[in-house]
Protein backbone atom coordinates (compact mmCIF):
# COMPACT_ATOMS: atom_id res chain seq x y z
CA UNK A 1 0.00 0.00 0.00
CA UNK A 2 1.58 3.55 -0.54
CA UNK A 3 0.22 6.78 -0.43
CA UNK A 4 -0.89 7.64 -3.46
CA UNK A 5 -2.86 3.84 -4.19
CA UNK A 6 -6.87 4.59 -4.24
CA UNK A 7 -9.91 4.41 -1.92
CA UNK A 8 -12.19 1.98 -3.32
CA UNK A 9 -16.54 2.67 -3.19
CA UNK A 10 -18.54 0.17 -3.20
CA UNK A 11 -22.05 1.71 -4.49
CA UNK A 12 -20.49 4.75 -5.26
CA UNK A 13 -22.88 5.82 -8.01
CA UNK A 14 -26.05 5.62 -5.30
CA UNK A 15 -27.12 8.69 -3.34
CA UNK A 16 -25.08 8.31 -0.28
CA UNK A 17 -21.97 6.85 -1.95
CA UNK A 18 -21.80 9.76 -4.69
CA UNK A 19 -21.42 12.51 -2.36
CA UNK A 20 -18.90 10.18 -0.14
CA UNK A 21 -16.89 10.19 -4.08
CA UNK A 22 -17.36 13.50 -4.16
CA UNK A 23 -15.88 14.11 -0.89
CA UNK A 24 -12.62 11.82 -1.04
CA UNK A 25 -12.18 12.89 -3.94
CA UNK A 26 -12.24 17.24 -3.06
CA UNK A 27 -9.73 15.77 -0.71
CA UNK A 28 -7.34 15.05 -2.94
CA UNK A 29 -7.30 10.68 -3.00
CA UNK A 30 -7.88 8.82 -6.37
CA UNK A 31 -11.11 6.98 -6.45
CA UNK A 32 -12.11 3.99 -7.92
CA UNK A 33 -16.11 3.02 -7.99
CA UNK A 34 -17.61 -0.39 -8.15
CA UNK A 35 -21.37 -0.23 -9.13
CA UNK A 36 -23.76 -1.73 -11.00
CA UNK A 37 -26.28 0.97 -11.08
CA UNK A 38 -29.31 -0.98 -9.70
CA UNK A 39 -30.38 1.11 -7.09
CA UNK A 40 -27.58 3.84 -7.87
CA UNK A 41 -26.72 5.94 -11.36
CA UNK A 42 -24.41 7.41 -13.77
CA UNK A 43 -26.02 10.49 -13.13
CA UNK A 44 -25.29 10.71 -9.56
CA UNK A 45 -21.52 11.17 -10.58
CA UNK A 46 -21.92 12.91 -13.93
CA UNK A 47 -20.27 16.11 -12.10
CA UNK A 48 -17.40 14.34 -11.28
CA UNK A 49 -17.02 12.89 -14.95
CA UNK A 50 -13.33 13.84 -16.34
CA UNK A 51 -11.69 13.77 -13.04
CA UNK A 52 -8.82 11.67 -14.30
CA UNK A 53 -8.55 10.29 -10.30
CA UNK A 54 -11.88 8.61 -10.77
CA UNK A 55 -12.18 5.41 -12.03
CA UNK A 56 -16.04 3.94 -12.43
CA UNK A 57 -16.81 -0.13 -12.96
CA UNK A 58 -19.92 -0.75 -13.85
CA UNK A 59 -20.23 -4.03 -12.10
CA UNK A 60 -21.58 -6.54 -9.56
CA UNK A 61 -18.79 -6.59 -7.34
CA UNK A 62 -18.69 -10.26 -7.64
CA UNK A 63 -18.26 -10.36 -10.67
CA UNK A 64 -15.64 -7.42 -11.46
CA UNK A 65 -12.74 -9.48 -12.51
CA UNK A 66 -10.59 -6.69 -11.02
CA UNK A 67 -11.54 -7.12 -7.83
CA UNK A 68 -8.77 -8.81 -6.05
CA UNK A 69 -6.47 -6.17 -7.29
CA UNK A 70 -8.88 -2.94 -6.77
CA UNK A 71 -9.56 -4.59 -3.22
CA UNK A 72 -5.86 -5.80 -2.52
CA UNK A 73 -4.03 -2.68 -3.81
CA UNK A 74 -7.06 0.00 -1.79
CA UNK A 75 -5.80 2.09 1.24
CA UNK A 76 -9.13 1.65 2.06
CA UNK A 77 -12.48 0.54 1.43
CA UNK A 78 -16.16 1.98 1.71
CA UNK A 79 -18.44 -0.77 1.44
CA UNK A 80 -21.98 0.61 0.16
CA UNK A 81 -23.09 -1.65 -2.31
CA UNK A 82 -26.61 -2.92 -1.02
CA UNK A 83 -30.03 -3.42 -1.61
CA UNK A 84 -32.18 -0.72 0.42
CA UNK A 85 -35.26 1.12 0.26
CA UNK A 86 -38.24 -0.35 2.17
CA UNK A 87 -40.27 -0.66 -1.23
CA UNK A 88 -37.65 -2.73 -2.99
CA UNK A 89 -37.15 -4.92 0.18
CA UNK A 90 -40.94 -5.42 0.07
CA UNK A 91 -41.06 -6.02 -3.26
CA UNK A 92 -37.87 -8.00 -4.30
CA UNK A 93 -36.91 -10.18 -1.13
CA UNK A 94 -34.75 -12.81 -3.32
CA UNK A 95 -32.91 -9.78 -4.85
CA UNK A 96 -32.39 -7.55 -1.62
CA UNK A 97 -31.02 -10.81 0.31
CA UNK A 98 -28.84 -12.11 -1.94
CA UNK A 99 -27.47 -8.96 -3.16
CA UNK A 100 -26.58 -7.94 0.51
CA UNK A 101 -25.14 -11.52 1.62
CA UNK A 102 -23.29 -12.44 -1.47
CA UNK A 103 -21.60 -9.05 -2.30
CA UNK A 104 -20.50 -8.45 1.16
CA UNK A 105 -18.97 -12.26 1.61
CA UNK A 106 -17.13 -11.45 -1.30
CA UNK A 107 -16.07 -7.65 -0.77
CA UNK A 108 -14.72 -9.03 2.86
CA UNK A 109 -12.84 -11.94 0.97
CA UNK A 110 -10.75 -10.14 -0.86
CA UNK A 111 -10.28 -7.25 1.58
CA UNK A 112 -8.65 -9.66 3.90
CA UNK A 113 -6.10 -11.70 1.73
CA UNK A 114 -4.13 -7.68 1.96
CA UNK A 115 -6.24 -6.73 5.47
CA UNK A 116 -7.50 -3.12 3.47
CA UNK A 117 -9.36 -1.70 5.89
CA UNK A 118 -13.30 -1.95 5.05
CA UNK A 119 -15.81 0.56 6.38
CA UNK A 120 -19.26 -1.53 6.37
CA UNK A 121 -22.45 0.71 5.88
CA UNK A 122 -24.98 -1.15 7.92
CA UNK A 123 -28.88 0.35 8.75
CA UNK A 124 -30.65 1.62 11.10
CA UNK A 125 -33.09 -1.25 10.44
CA UNK A 126 -31.28 -3.80 12.48
CA UNK A 127 -32.60 -2.39 15.61
CA UNK A 128 -36.03 -3.70 14.45
CA UNK A 129 -39.35 -3.00 16.07
CA UNK A 130 -37.12 -2.15 19.75
CA UNK A 131 -39.42 0.78 21.31
CA UNK A 132 -36.42 2.46 22.91
CA UNK A 133 -36.56 6.00 22.67
CA UNK A 134 -32.94 6.14 21.74
CA UNK A 135 -31.02 3.28 19.73
CA UNK A 136 -27.53 2.61 21.18
CA UNK A 137 -24.46 0.28 19.66
CA UNK A 138 -24.95 -2.18 22.12
CA UNK A 139 -28.89 -2.37 22.24
CA UNK A 140 -30.38 -6.13 22.23
CA UNK A 141 -32.28 -6.07 18.60
CA UNK A 142 -36.18 -6.77 18.13
CA UNK A 143 -36.32 -8.53 14.55
CA UNK A 144 -39.60 -9.58 13.62
CA UNK A 145 -40.92 -12.41 12.61
CA UNK A 146 -39.34 -13.86 8.98
CA UNK A 147 -43.14 -13.62 7.23
CA UNK A 148 -42.47 -10.14 6.44
CA UNK A 149 -39.51 -9.25 4.52
CA UNK A 150 -38.97 -6.33 6.24
CA UNK A 151 -36.98 -8.02 8.75
CA UNK A 152 -35.11 -10.30 5.92
CA UNK A 153 -33.48 -7.02 4.92
CA UNK A 154 -32.60 -6.10 8.83
CA UNK A 155 -31.34 -9.84 9.37
CA UNK A 156 -29.19 -9.75 5.63
CA UNK A 157 -27.67 -6.48 6.88
CA UNK A 158 -27.13 -7.94 10.86
CA UNK A 159 -25.29 -10.38 9.10
CA UNK A 160 -23.13 -8.71 6.90
CA UNK A 161 -21.80 -6.72 10.39
CA UNK A 162 -21.51 -10.46 12.33
CA UNK A 163 -19.13 -11.31 9.26
CA UNK A 164 -17.37 -8.30 8.98
CA UNK A 165 -16.62 -8.81 12.99
CA UNK A 166 -15.89 -12.29 12.40
CA UNK A 167 -13.23 -11.52 9.35
CA UNK A 168 -11.97 -8.72 12.10
CA UNK A 169 -11.37 -11.38 14.89
CA UNK A 170 -10.13 -14.36 12.97
CA UNK A 171 -8.45 -12.78 9.94
CA UNK A 172 -7.62 -9.16 11.96
CA UNK A 173 -9.25 -7.57 9.23
CA UNK A 174 -9.46 -3.88 10.25
CA UNK A 175 -13.09 -3.08 9.68
CA UNK A 176 -15.56 -0.34 11.15
CA UNK A 177 -19.34 -0.84 10.90
CA UNK A 178 -21.87 2.44 10.47
CA UNK A 179 -25.16 2.15 10.81
CA UNK A 180 -27.15 4.64 9.02
CA UNK A 181 -30.18 6.09 10.10
CA UNK A 182 -32.83 8.31 7.94
CA UNK A 183 -30.38 9.83 5.35
CA UNK A 184 -32.04 12.54 2.87
CA UNK A 185 -30.12 14.98 0.51
CA UNK A 186 -29.64 15.80 -2.93
CA UNK A 187 -29.80 13.13 -5.99
CA UNK A 188 -31.99 10.63 -3.21
CA UNK A 189 -34.62 9.07 -5.10
CA UNK A 190 -37.87 8.07 -4.05
CA UNK A 191 -38.17 5.43 -6.51
CA UNK A 192 -37.24 2.61 -3.42
CA UNK A 193 -39.59 4.13 -1.18
CA UNK A 194 -37.45 6.76 0.54
CA UNK A 195 -40.00 9.03 1.92
CA UNK A 196 -38.42 13.11 1.48
CA UNK A 197 -37.87 13.05 -1.74
CA UNK A 198 -41.39 11.41 -2.26
CA UNK A 199 -42.85 14.31 -0.17
CA UNK A 200 -41.12 17.03 -2.45
CA UNK A 201 -41.47 15.61 -5.72
CA UNK A 202 -45.43 15.10 -4.77
CA UNK A 203 -45.55 18.81 -3.68
CA UNK A 204 -43.59 20.25 -6.34
CA UNK A 205 -46.38 18.82 -8.53
CA UNK A 206 -49.38 19.98 -6.31
CA UNK A 207 -50.25 16.56 -5.60
CA UNK A 208 -51.17 15.19 -2.02
CA UNK A 209 -48.66 13.97 0.17
CA UNK A 210 -49.30 10.07 0.98
CA UNK A 211 -48.50 9.88 4.40
CA UNK A 212 -48.47 6.16 5.62
CA UNK A 213 -50.35 4.89 8.44
CA UNK A 214 -51.39 7.97 11.59
CA UNK A 215 -48.31 9.53 10.49
CA UNK A 216 -47.68 9.99 13.91
CA UNK A 217 -44.45 7.49 13.79
CA UNK A 218 -41.19 9.43 14.07
CA UNK A 219 -37.97 9.49 12.28
CA UNK A 220 -34.50 11.65 12.70
CA UNK A 221 -33.68 12.80 9.29
CA UNK A 222 -29.60 13.57 9.27
CA UNK A 223 -28.29 15.28 6.10
CA UNK A 224 -26.03 13.30 3.33
CA UNK A 225 -23.39 15.60 4.15
CA UNK A 226 -23.02 14.96 7.68
CA UNK A 227 -23.11 11.46 7.26
CA UNK A 228 -19.99 11.62 5.10
CA UNK A 229 -18.20 13.34 7.22
CA UNK A 230 -19.24 10.77 10.24
CA UNK A 231 -18.09 8.16 7.21
CA UNK A 232 -14.83 9.28 6.54
CA UNK A 233 -13.59 10.12 10.44
CA UNK A 234 -14.89 6.55 11.06
CA UNK A 235 -12.63 5.18 8.56
CA UNK A 236 -9.82 7.36 9.77
CA UNK A 237 -10.05 6.52 13.10
CA UNK A 238 -7.86 3.93 14.74
CA UNK A 239 -10.19 3.68 18.07
CA UNK A 240 -12.87 2.54 15.85
CA UNK A 241 -11.58 -0.30 14.37
CA UNK A 242 -13.13 -3.37 15.43
CA UNK A 243 -16.71 -1.54 16.61
CA UNK A 244 -20.17 -0.12 15.43
CA UNK A 245 -21.49 3.06 15.33
CA UNK A 246 -24.92 4.88 14.63
CA UNK A 247 -24.71 7.62 12.38
CA UNK A 248 -27.91 9.81 11.69
CA UNK A 249 -30.15 13.24 12.65
CA UNK A 250 -31.21 13.44 16.44
CA UNK A 251 -34.13 15.96 15.66
CA UNK A 252 -37.38 13.86 16.16
CA UNK A 253 -40.03 14.48 13.82
CA UNK A 254 -43.66 13.09 12.96
CA UNK A 255 -44.09 12.07 9.37
CA UNK A 256 -46.72 14.25 9.73
CA UNK A 257 -45.21 17.44 10.35
CA UNK A 258 -42.54 16.38 8.41
CA UNK A 259 -45.01 16.50 5.04
CA UNK A 260 -46.23 19.81 6.22
CA UNK A 261 -43.05 21.39 6.59
CA UNK A 262 -42.42 20.30 2.97
CA UNK A 263 -45.56 21.72 1.67
CA UNK A 264 -44.36 24.75 4.00
CA UNK A 265 -41.14 25.35 2.74
CA UNK A 266 -42.21 24.89 -0.87
CA UNK A 267 -45.13 27.06 -0.49
CA UNK A 268 -47.13 23.96 -2.41
CA UNK A 269 -50.74 23.77 -2.84
CA UNK A 270 -50.70 20.30 -1.61
CA UNK A 271 -52.30 18.61 0.73
CA UNK A 272 -51.66 15.46 2.86
CA UNK A 273 -53.68 12.20 2.62
CA UNK A 274 -53.26 8.97 5.15
CA UNK A 275 -52.45 5.95 3.64
CA UNK A 276 -52.65 2.59 5.89
CA UNK A 277 -49.91 0.79 5.52
CA UNK A 278 -51.30 -2.17 3.85
CA UNK A 279 -52.38 -0.24 1.20
CA UNK A 280 -48.79 1.70 0.74
CA UNK A 281 -47.00 -1.71 1.56
CA UNK A 282 -48.44 -5.13 2.30
CA UNK A 283 -50.93 -6.57 4.62
CA UNK A 284 -49.09 -7.21 8.06
CA UNK A 285 -46.44 -4.50 6.85
CA UNK A 286 -44.77 -3.34 10.35
CA UNK A 287 -43.43 -0.06 10.83
CA UNK A 288 -41.27 1.70 13.82
CA UNK A 289 -43.16 3.73 15.50
CA UNK A 290 -39.51 6.16 16.27
CA UNK A 291 -36.36 5.88 15.59
CA UNK A 292 -34.11 7.74 16.87
CA UNK A 293 -29.99 7.21 17.08
CA UNK A 294 -27.67 7.96 19.98
CA UNK A 295 -24.75 9.53 18.66
CA UNK A 296 -22.60 9.80 21.95
CA UNK A 297 -19.70 6.99 20.75
CA UNK A 298 -19.68 8.33 17.27
CA UNK A 299 -18.81 11.88 18.89
CA UNK A 300 -16.63 10.48 21.47
CA UNK A 301 -14.53 8.52 18.95
CA UNK A 302 -14.80 11.18 16.31
CA UNK A 303 -15.13 14.45 17.55
CA UNK A 304 -18.31 14.88 15.02
CA UNK A 305 -21.97 14.94 15.64
CA UNK A 306 -24.18 15.83 12.95
CA UNK A 307 -25.14 19.28 13.25
CA UNK A 308 -27.52 19.68 10.46
CA UNK A 309 -31.19 19.69 11.19
CA UNK A 310 -34.88 20.51 9.58
CA UNK A 311 -36.54 23.57 9.28
CA UNK A 312 -38.56 24.53 11.84
CA UNK A 313 -41.94 24.90 10.79
CA UNK A 314 -44.62 27.50 11.37
CA UNK A 315 -44.48 31.44 10.62
CA UNK A 316 -41.85 31.77 13.24
CA UNK A 317 -38.94 29.82 10.51
CA UNK A 318 -40.16 32.26 7.70
CA UNK A 319 -39.35 35.41 9.87
CA UNK A 320 -36.25 34.31 10.42
CA UNK A 321 -35.02 33.11 7.08
CA UNK A 322 -37.14 34.53 4.29
CA UNK A 323 -34.40 35.68 2.63
CA UNK A 324 -32.32 32.26 2.53
CA UNK A 325 -36.15 31.13 1.68
CA UNK A 326 -36.07 33.49 -1.30
CA UNK A 327 -32.11 32.47 -2.06
CA UNK A 328 -33.54 28.71 -1.76
CA UNK A 329 -35.91 29.41 -4.32
CA UNK A 330 -34.27 31.23 -6.82
CA UNK A 331 -31.83 28.20 -6.53
CA UNK A 332 -33.94 25.70 -6.80
CA UNK A 333 -34.72 26.81 -10.86
CA UNK A 334 -30.83 25.74 -11.69
CA UNK A 335 -30.41 22.79 -9.00
CA UNK A 336 -32.67 19.82 -8.88
CA UNK A 337 -31.06 19.09 -5.00
CA UNK A 338 -32.18 22.65 -3.78
CA UNK A 339 -35.70 21.47 -2.36
CA UNK A 340 -33.70 18.89 0.09
CA UNK A 341 -31.68 22.23 1.04
CA UNK A 342 -34.60 24.38 1.51
CA UNK A 343 -35.72 22.00 4.48
CA UNK A 344 -32.93 21.81 6.10
CA UNK A 345 -30.57 24.06 8.13
CA UNK A 346 -26.77 24.05 9.75
CA UNK A 347 -26.33 24.61 12.91
CA UNK A 348 -22.46 24.74 14.23
CA UNK A 349 -22.04 21.46 15.44
CA UNK A 350 -21.11 21.48 18.77
CA UNK A 351 -17.94 19.48 18.60
CA UNK A 352 -14.78 21.21 16.98
CA UNK A 353 -13.59 18.76 14.43
CA UNK A 354 -11.09 16.56 15.00
CA UNK A 355 -10.68 13.94 12.64
N1 LIG B 1 -43.59 7.04 4.42
C1 LIG B 1 -44.71 7.79 4.10
N2 LIG B 1 -44.94 8.09 2.79
C2 LIG B 1 -44.11 7.67 1.80
C3 LIG B 1 -42.97 6.93 2.13
C4 LIG B 1 -42.75 6.62 3.46
O1 LIG B 1 -45.48 8.18 4.98
O2 LIG B 1 -44.38 8.00 0.62
C5 LIG B 1 -43.33 6.74 5.86
C6 LIG B 1 -42.91 5.30 6.17
O3 LIG B 1 -44.05 4.48 6.40
C7 LIG B 1 -42.07 5.49 7.43
C8 LIG B 1 -41.41 6.85 7.22
O4 LIG B 1 -42.21 7.53 6.24
O5 LIG B 1 -42.87 5.52 8.58
C9 LIG B 1 -39.97 6.77 6.69
O6 LIG B 1 -39.98 5.93 5.55
P1 LIG B 1 -38.67 5.61 4.72
O7 LIG B 1 -39.03 4.52 3.77
O8 LIG B 1 -38.10 6.86 4.16
O9 LIG B 1 -37.63 5.09 5.80
P2 LIG B 1 -37.78 3.99 6.97
O10 LIG B 1 -37.60 4.78 8.22
O11 LIG B 1 -39.11 3.35 6.89
O12 LIG B 1 -36.68 3.05 6.68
Amino acid sequence: MTDSAHILVTGGAGFIGSHLVERLLADGNAVVVIDDFSTGSGENLRPLAGNARLRVIESKISTCADLPDLAGQAKAIYHLAAAVGVELVVRSPIHVLETNLHETEVLLKAAALRRVPVLLASTSEVYGKSEKPVFIEEDDLLIGPPRHTRWGYACSKLMDEFLALAYARERSLPVVIARLFNTVGPRQTGRYGMVLPRFIAAAKRGEPLEVYGDGLQTRCFGYVTDTVEALVRLQRAEAARGEVFNIGGTEEVTILDLARRVIEVLDSKSSTRLVPYAEAYAPGFDDMRRRKPGVEKLAAVTGFRPGTTLRESSGGRRKRSRSRFVICRRQRKRTASTPFKSCFQTKKAPFSGRS
